[in-house]
């Protein structure tokens, strides 16, 4: 290499370098919305641990430096309600509003889970029966709804559907708030992201977790571990790109799916195995802290409280 050919090299930097740097930097700075709190499945009890590790959850997400705004909670917030009578349905929800009182400050948005509609069989003619005591106590005034935060639209459906010929119940949208759905969708401005969450996933690889879901050798997922209508859902979501996130909870389990622009998120629980344990297969007991963007994407960090 002559003088010459290494001015020229030398003279080509200046033009290398910016050009390079213009291609890989960001585009424009997003801006965080929303800072919340997930918790679900809380499973609460009278008893002294899972009052304590309700206690400690709600410590534990409002002692951070970076605080939540508020908490969404993704339903069973009770152990059971739907085999049991009256009294003992009464202690769960007074040991949960006990902890609410005493350890938590922040607002709470419901979601119901299938733990907290009570389908004792004896009540069946008792005006609380089903969701309309979980209803009231969660003061939500619909099983499904939506409203508006910090620029993001949030839809909160049930996706809990009784079947009292097997006294249980299984996993879909029914055809009634299906429609308000497709309305709610439809009037939310397109350049508003969207968060929806219903207590059992809409999709999840979480079906997978157990080899009970195998008979003669294929997977049978029950509509009660997965919505039944998620096609449905599915095509829905597709022709609204500003559905941006679905988080669910029910099945204690952690995952995140990417799937047509949608974020799937199963959040874990609060009991851990129903507290009886922290672990339940491979998911630690915990909570979710959500950061929520202007640019319609999402971040979870899922934390032990313990
Ligand atoms: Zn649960």
């Amino acid at each position: 290499m002559n003088r010459r050919t290494i001015l020229k090299s030398a003279a080509l930097l200046p033009f290398v370098s910016p050009s390079t740097e213009l291609v890989t930097s960001a585009p424009t700075a997003r801006k965080r919305s929303v800072r919340f709190a997930y918790m679900g499945d809380t499973h609460i009890t009278p008893e002294t641990k899972p009052m304590e590790g309700v206690a400690k959850c709600f410590h534990h997400a409002q002692n951070q430096t970076d605080k939540p705004a508020f908490f969404l909670h993704g339903g069973d917030v009770i152990m059971d309600a739907l085999k049991q009578d009256r009294t003992d349905v009464q202690k769960q929800w007074d040991a949960w509003h006990t902890v609410v009182k005493a350890d938590n400050s922040l607002p709470i948005e419901y979601c119901i889970g299938n733990h907290d509609i009570w389908g004792y069989e004896q009540a069946q003619t008792d005006p609380m029966y089903g969701k309309k005591w979980a209803v009231d106590l969660m003061k939500i005034g619909n099983r499904y709804r939506s409203f508006d935060r910090n620029g993001w639209h949030f839809i909160i459906l049930d996706s809990v559907q009784m079947t009292p010929e097997n006294k249980w119940y299984t996993g879909f949208i029914d055809p009634e708030q299906l429609d308000w759905l497709k309305s709610d969708l439809a009037k939310t401005d397109p350049k508003t992201p969207i968060l929806i969450l219903s207590h059992i996933p809409i999709f999840s690889p979480t079906g997978f977790y157990s080899q009970q879901n195998v008979k003669n050798g294929n997977w049978t997922i029950s509509g009660g571990l997965v919505l039944s209508n998620t096609p449905d859902l599915i095509k829905l979501f597709y022709q609204y790109p500003n559905v941006k996130a679905a988080l669910s909870g029910h099945m204690h389990l952690l995952d995140r799916v990417e799937y047509n622009g949608v974020t799937y998120l199963c959040n874990g629980a609060v009991s851990g195995n129903w507290w009886k344990t922290e672990m339940h297969e491979q998911t630690k007991a915990g909570y979710a802290l959500f950061d929520l963007y202007d640019d319609g994407t999402v971040e979870r960090t899922y934390l032990q409280y313990r």
